[in-house]
């Protein structure tokens, strides 16, 4: 079961788990709708990921923590003052029925972390469908580091991040690769996607190899270029 909760103005929390096991929950921005979806799949969770400190990953926390007192909630340092129980820095992570890989991918915030579980990779706000987060608290040395560790995962990893983001992505992308034909076709099937209010993601790696340009740069340098571009377009 791979589910993206649709919060906010454009967030996701994303749900994981094999079938009929507790799940694991990936940035909860809320709990309104994650608890009444609990309820309504008749769902238990098994662990809480924050992949960042920021309010509209990590608000519903003290919530859930009253709810499930039990459930433990990994996440690297900066997360613990938002509640995070189970300090994290890389590396695995074992619970009852998962592994859970953490890979450091600092750049949007400093310490920002990616996991990647049975072949799923929750990115966060570290990269995006056809973009990547915007540097804030990190910097773009080691945004660009954890896209190249992003990209050397397998091919058939499915990229699960926290926010709605493609079509505007798709729109920088066009402008900047107007070449790739790819990139207008996968613009038509996502306006089509989101105008029956359905999520754009999870996405392919291979994909988004091929039509996000800034898993395309070649150098930090070139990333640089793009991003500070992309945050002025
Ligand atoms: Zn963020």
């Amino acid at each position: 079961m791979l589910i993206p909760i649709p919060v906010l103005n454009d967030n996701y929390i994303w749900l994981y788990g094999r079938e009929n096991l507790s799940v694991i929950v990936i940035d909860p921005a809320e709990t309104v709708q994650l608890f009444a979806y609990f309820q309504q799949q008749n769902l238990q969770p098994e662990a809480v990921l924050l992949t960042h400190y920021h309010d509209d990953h990590t608000a519903g926390v003290a919530a859930f923590k009253q709810r499930y007192p039990n459930v433990p909630i990994f996440g690297s340092a900066e997360t613990q003052s938002k509640g995070a129980t189970h300090i994290v820095a890389e590396g695995e992570i074992r619970t009852t029925n998962y592994r859970i890989q953490a890979l450091p991918t600092g750049g949007h915030t400093a310490q920002h972390l990616s996991f990647v579980v049975d072949g799923h990779l929750f990115c966060g706000d570290c990269l995006f469908s056809a973009g990547c987060g915007r540097v804030f608290t990190g910097d773009y040395h080691q945004a660009f580091e954890s896209l190249q560790r992003l990209k050397a995962l397998p091919d058939d990893t499915l990229v699960c991040p926290a926010h709605e983001y493609t079509l505007g992505n798709l729109r920088f992308a066009e402008a900047v690769m107007p070449e790739n034909a790819r990139i207008k076709a996968y613009m038509n099937e996502v306006e089509n996607r989101r105008a029956q209010n359905r999520p754009s993601v999870p996405t392919l790696l291979s994909f988004e190899k091929q039509i996000n340009p800034f898993l395309q740069a070649a150098d930090e340098n070139e990333f640089i270029r793009l991003r500070q571009a992309k945050d002025n377009f």
